[in-house]
């Protein structure tokens, strides 16, 4: 990697690396040269005291739960998905839900990378200690990340409430929903006055657990969240009046039911189905009205959306360019089928949200530039300065990062 930075920088070539190219925006695009870093997984070391495990850059985060299982350790919080990579997941600050938790890169207590000058630059509590909350989210613009340490915590389970609810009803109280679960999120199905509510408690390792049927799990994650979506979005392109209908079976199928599994498995899923996706943080104060005004919009406009629209929660942090930087969070993530041209539907959203102090995920599609972010961000221009210092070329940059953080 070191070889392929300086040979990058004496033919005057721009390089990035790239994580499993789950991002949803053009942020990993390389314009010339690609370094791809799936031969670069595994654990390092461990710090059993400190509970904290080093990987490689390119792991997967599906790859983590075994590697850390010997030592009783798990991930404090995850995304949906874990087909990730550990640096492309923390470079975009991918997050999952939960009032009291961060987003990935807030589990980053270490980073070692490779600088614009070709050289290693260990930063953790030891070695600037200062620029992690920047590296730990760094867009890929301040280097190629070799290895990450994370802050683990000892291996739990969890206690997954699934239940429909009016939607009215979940407005209502939601700051309460988020405060006395340990994660809480919902999905609002346009077309209904349903949320499907899921609500999860961290219980110790030695819970009794109780994992979602072999059937659960099939209409879950083969029916409903791949499977039919899958035929339903394909038809609904032609016929989209069977998207209503079809919202309304989602949740019947979908709710009402617990179960108990280990953290990992409770967090995750898997998703097949292609979408476009835009998602933006917003104070979690903003959440109700925010969300009426989507509410509002689509019923306004007559759109025939497809997907439901996801809310999420998490806790304000450190890392310069969180979307959860100094705010407790909520998030609003909107999908469109692949085939269905989502500019429409996504640029009125994101009016909205705008308006309600809205942050873009930077994995995922938004219409933001520089000047406008550098409003949302009290850290921005930290963050400009040190990419200045150590990236005075612009080795590791591309469209994506120009647009967001200027040439
Ligand atoms: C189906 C699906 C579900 C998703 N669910 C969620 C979710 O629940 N929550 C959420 O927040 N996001 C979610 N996302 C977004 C996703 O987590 C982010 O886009 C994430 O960055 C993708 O990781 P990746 O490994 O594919 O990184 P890539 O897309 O490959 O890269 C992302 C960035 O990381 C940089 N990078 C990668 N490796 C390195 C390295 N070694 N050194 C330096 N820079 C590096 C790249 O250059 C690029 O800038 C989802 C995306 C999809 C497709």
């Amino acid at each position: 990697m070191q070889r392929a930075v300086v040979a990058a920088a004496k033919q005057g070539l721009r390089i990035k690396a790239v994580g499993a190219g789950h991002s949803f925006t053009g942020i990993a695009v390389a314009p010339d040269v690609l370094l791809e870093l799936d031969e670069l997984q595994g654990l390092v070391g461990v710090d059993e005291e400190r509970r904290r495990v080093t990987l490689l850059a390119g792991t997967r985060l599906h790859r983590i739960p075994g590697l850390l299982a010997p030592y009783g350790l798990a991930m404090e919080n995850l995304g949906d998905i874990d087909r990730q990579s550990i640096s492309g997941a923390i470079s975009t600050g991918t997050h999952g839900t939960g009032a009291r938790f961060g987003g990935l890169a807030t589990q980053v207590a270490g980073i070692t990378l490779i600088t614009a000058a070709g050289e290693f630059l260990r930063i953790d509590e030891e070695h600037q200690p200062e620029l992690l909350p920047a590296v730990a989210l760094g867009l890929g613009a301040l280097g190629v990340i070799v290895e990450v340490t994370l802050q683990c915590v000892p291996a739990f389970v969890m206690h997954e409430t699934d239940r429909p609810v009016p939607l009215e009803e979940v407005l209502a109280d939601v700051h309460a929903w988020a405060a006395e679960n340990d994660h809480f999120e919902f999905y609002w199905f346009p077309h209904t006055d349903v949320a499907l509510t899921k609500s999860t408690e961290r219980l110790p390792e030695d819970a009794v657990r109780h994992p979602l049927p072999v059937v659960g799990k099939w209409i879950d994650e083969t029916l409903l969240s791949n499977g039919v979506y899958r035929v339903v979005c394909a038809a609904g392109a032609v016929a989209p009046a069977i998207t209503p209908p079809f919202s309304r079976l989602a949740v019947r199928l979908t709710g009402d039911r617990e179960y108990t599994d280990l953290s990992h498995r409770v967090l995750t899923q898997r998703r097949t189905v292609r979408f476009r996706e835009m998602e933006y943080a917003i104070p979690a104060a903003e959440v109700v009205p925010a969300l009426r005004a989507v509410t509002e919009l689509i019923a306004r406009r007559g759109w025939r959306i497809e997907f439901p629209i996801e809310v999420r929660f998490a806790a304000a942090d450190d890392r310069w360019l969180s979307t959860a930087h100094g705010r407790e969070t909520a998030y609003i993530a909107v999908h469109r089928y692949w085939r269905h041209d989502p500019r429409e539907y996504f640029d009125a959203v994101e009016r909205i949200m705008r308006e309600h102090g809205g942050r873009p995920h930077w994995g995922k599609l938004h219409g933001l530039g520089r000047e406008e972010l550098a409003e949302s961000y009290p850290r921005f221009a930290d963050f400009l300065a040190l990419r200045e210092r150590m990236d005075p070329e612009r080795r590791f940059g591309n469209r994506y990062l120009s647009r967001v953080l200027g040439e």
